[in-house]
C-alpha cells in the first residue's frame, strides 16, 4: 500500500536537492541532520535554532551590531539570516518550507541541504567571515575593526568547526 503523495492534514512533503523526498513532520527541532535514501545525510535547520549552533557568541554579537536587517519579522540578525546567505550561495543545494502554519513542528522555517550538517557548518562560518570581513571593512568604529581583526587572525574555519562541534556534543542542548 503506498501512501498518496500529497496527504491533506500530513504537513507538507520537500523535494530534496538529490531528488528524494522528505515529510517535513519526521524532522523535529533536535535533529541536526537525516540519513536520506540517497545515500547522503542531509542537515536539517529550523528558523527556531539560535545561530550559535554555528557560530561562537562572540561573532554572533559583532553580527548584531554590525549587519543592518530590513525585515520586520526577523529584527535580529539570526539563523535565517544564515541560511538566506547559504541559499544566495548554493541556491541549487538548499530547500525550505513555511511551516508556521503547521503547529506539530513548533518552527517557522525549515531548510534542508544538499550538504551534511558538518560541511554546511563550514560553509557558514566561511560565508560569515566573507561578510563580515567586508562588513567591518567599511566600519567607522576603531574599536570594532581591531577587535574583529585580532579574532580573526587566529581563526582557522576547519578547526573551529572541528572544536566547536565537539565541544557542542558535550552540551545537552540538541542543536548543532
Ligand atoms: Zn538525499
Amino acid at each position: 500500500m503506498s501512501e498518496p503523495s500529497v496527504p491533506g492534514g500530513r504537513g507538507a512533503v520537500l523535494d530534496l536537492p538529490c531528488g528524494e523526498t522528505k515529510r517535513v513532520r519526521e524532522l523535529d527541532l533536535g535533529k541536526r541532520e537525516f540519513d536520506c535514501p540517497c545515500g547522503d545525510s542531509h542537515a536539517v535547520v529550523m528558523d527556531v535554532h539560535p545561530p550559535d549552533r554555528f557560530l561562537p557568541e562572540f561573532l554572533v554579537e559583532i553580527l548584531q551590531e554590525t549587519i543592518e536587517t530590513t525585515s520586520d519579522d526577523m529584527p535580529e540578525f539570526g539563523t535565517a539570516h544564515l541560511m538566506g546567505i547559504v541559499l544566495e550561495e548554493f541556491p541549487e543545494a538548499v530547500v525550505s518550507e513555511d511551516v508556521s502554519e503547521d503547529g506539530e513542528l513548533g518552527a517557522g522555517i525549515v531548510w534542508v541541504t544538499d550538504f551534511d550538517s558538518r560541511r554546511l557548518h563550514e560553509i557558514i562560518v566561511e560565508l560569515v567571515v566573507e561578510l563580515m570581513e567586508h562588513a567591518v571593512s567599511h566600519a567607522d568604529d576603531d574599536e570594532v575593526v581591531s577587535e574583529f581583526e585580532s579574532k580573526m587572525l587566529q581563526f582557522d574555519v576547519s578547526e573551529f568547526v572541528d572544536q566547536y562541534r565537539a565541544q557542542r556534543d558535550l552540551d545537552p542542548e540538541p542543536y548543532m
